[in-house]
């Protein structure tokens, strides 16, 4: 394994995998928009993957005075745009109104819970607008996530955790509908079901995504985005910050890092609270000369034990993305826990995913799908479950967008649009719609210092 940069431990390694989603490069894909790198720019991002992005989108986009120039705006890739968690994930938008919902209201009261559980929510609607606005062809489709539950005590844990959030009243959890044993198999159509749950979900194609809000971004003159560009350290140089490459510095007004898994190799006191994580997903199909069985939802189907999930959704042409399994090697801690190492697979879950379908849902039994891609990708595991999103503590003018837990697609997008009012309009973090407990602050910074090791982070 080497790495991109050849500096840090902790940035993204020069020949990962390749994912079914980036077989056949964007033109965009290794952008470089001059030979040389700008000198000076107002605005430095650090990051060209989903986050990275969506914070350009929403700087070139959102409404701008008529009497200022905009601001210089240079996006940065280690290596080339989205290559990294987004450009290998599950392609699956479901916002979480349950599991991370019902932690929340457990550990921060119901007005965190609401407000976490709407952000969520109204990136289905925010993402659709922004496709039709910009005309992406993403193959986005919305329809239901089921959660599946296989195992009893599992089941009914859900269902009192489902119950919990319906008396409070939140309206929400209206749209989640749950079903019993009796129905769940034939709801779900996922053998021996004994319960599921189930609420609005998309399913798109984010490589897709991503490059089509950066086809926006480039047509804006101000923004000048570099690839094959690891940024090695930031400095500061007052008021300014040097933005050090290997292919020169760039003097920033404002810097933010959409670093995600990679946070720690750029701002070490984040080390303890996003912590890259490697995780599998694959591409399944049917043969050719066969039709595939329908699967008209996205899915989460917890295993027997109750311990772990798969992650599925179903693809226009009938093939099946699926991803997950850490159950099946998360006591090997070294080969998945700050592991940033997407070059190879996680030899005990390759096979994992031979025969799921066949074994899993029902009517598949007989399909002879096969896995046709499997791929690995680098996840930023939160210490307390949550993103850090925000002005970095002790570091004036550089912000940070980062750490999704393996669950970003419902939580990026609105992320990247408060972090760009943060830094254009001078707005703070309470102003700009993030749910609270996104703030990054020093006493989260001090929690996962001083806390027991790996805290609570789990996977989506
Ligand atoms: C296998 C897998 C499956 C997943 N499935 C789902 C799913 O189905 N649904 C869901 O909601 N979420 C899923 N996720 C999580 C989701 O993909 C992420 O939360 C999301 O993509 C994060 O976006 P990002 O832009 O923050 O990170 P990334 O896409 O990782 O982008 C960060 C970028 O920063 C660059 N970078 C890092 N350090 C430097 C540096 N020093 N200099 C320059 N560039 C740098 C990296 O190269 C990378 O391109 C999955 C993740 C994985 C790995």
């Amino acid at each position: 394994m080497s790495s991109a940069n050849n500096l840090s431990p902790v940035a993204p390694v020069a020949n990962p995998t390749i994912p079914f989603w980036r077989k056949e490069p964007h033109e965009l894909d290794n952008i470089r928009t001059t030979p040389e790198l700008p000198e000076q720019s107002d605005i430095v991002i650090i990051g060209g993957g989903y986050a990275g992005v969506s914070i350009a989108y929403h700087l070139v986009t959102s409404q701008q005075s008529e009497s200022q120039p905009p601001p210089s705006i240079t996006l940065l890739e280690a290596r080339q745009i989205c290559s990294g968690a987004t450009g290998r994930n599950g392609g699956h938008l479901r916002p979480d109104v349950y599991e991370t919902v019902a932690l929340c209201l457990e550990r921060h009261g119901i007005e965190a819970a609401i407000e976490l559980a709407r952000f969520e929510v109204s990136h289905i609607p925010a993402v659709k607008a922004a496709i039709a606005k910009e005309k992406i062809d993403c193959d986005f489709n919305l329809t239901r996530c089921m959660n599946v539950y296989l195992n009893e005590e599992h089941a009914e844990r859900a269902r009192q955790a489902y119950e919990v959030l319906r008396d409070q009243g939140a309206s929400y959890v209206d749209d989640i509908h749950y079903t019993s044993q009796k129905n769940a198999e034939g709801v779900s159509g996922v053998q021996d079901a004994k319960a599921c749950l189930s609420y609005t979900a998309g399913n798109l194609w984010a490589y897709k995504l991503v490059m089509g809000l950066l086809s926006r971004v480039v047509k804006s003159s101000s923004v000048n985005v570099q690839t094959m560009t690891p940024v090695t350290s930031v400095t500061s140089d007052s008021p300014h910050h040097l933005v050090q490459t290997p292919r020169g510095t760039i003097r920033a007004s404002k810097v933010v890092y959409a670093t995600n898994a990679y946070t720690a190799g750029l701002l070490p006191e984040y080390s303890k609270n996003i912590v890259p994580c490697k995780g599998i997903c694959c591409h399944i199909t049917t043969p050719e000369n066969k039709t595939p069985p329908f699967l008209p939802y996205t899915y989460v189907v917890w295993n027997k034990e109750g311990d772990g999930d798969s992650y599925l959704i179903s693809r226009p042409d009938g093939s099946i993305i699926v991803g997950g399994a850490q159950y099946s090697y998360a006591q090997q801690k070294d080969i998945w826990h700050n592991n940033v190492d997407d070059s190879t697979l996680i030899e005990p879950a390759k096979h994992y995913y031979d025969t799921y379908m066949q074994r899993t849902f029902r009517g598949w039994e007989d399909s002879e799908v096969k896995v046709q891609e499997i791929w690995s990708g680098i996840m930023g595991y939160s210490y307390d479950t949550h993103p850090q999103v925000g002005e970095v503590p002790g570091k004036p003018g550089q912000f940070i967008c980062a750490g999704f837990n393996g669950h970003g697609m419902p939580v990026v997008f609105l992320s990247g649009k408060g972090i760009a009012e943060m830094i254009r309009d001078s707005k703070k973090f309470e102003e700009v719609g993030l749910p609270r407990i996104y703030k990054t602050t020093l006493a989260r910074l001090e929690a996962a210092q001083t806390g027991p090791e790996g805290g609570d982070t789990f996977d989506l």
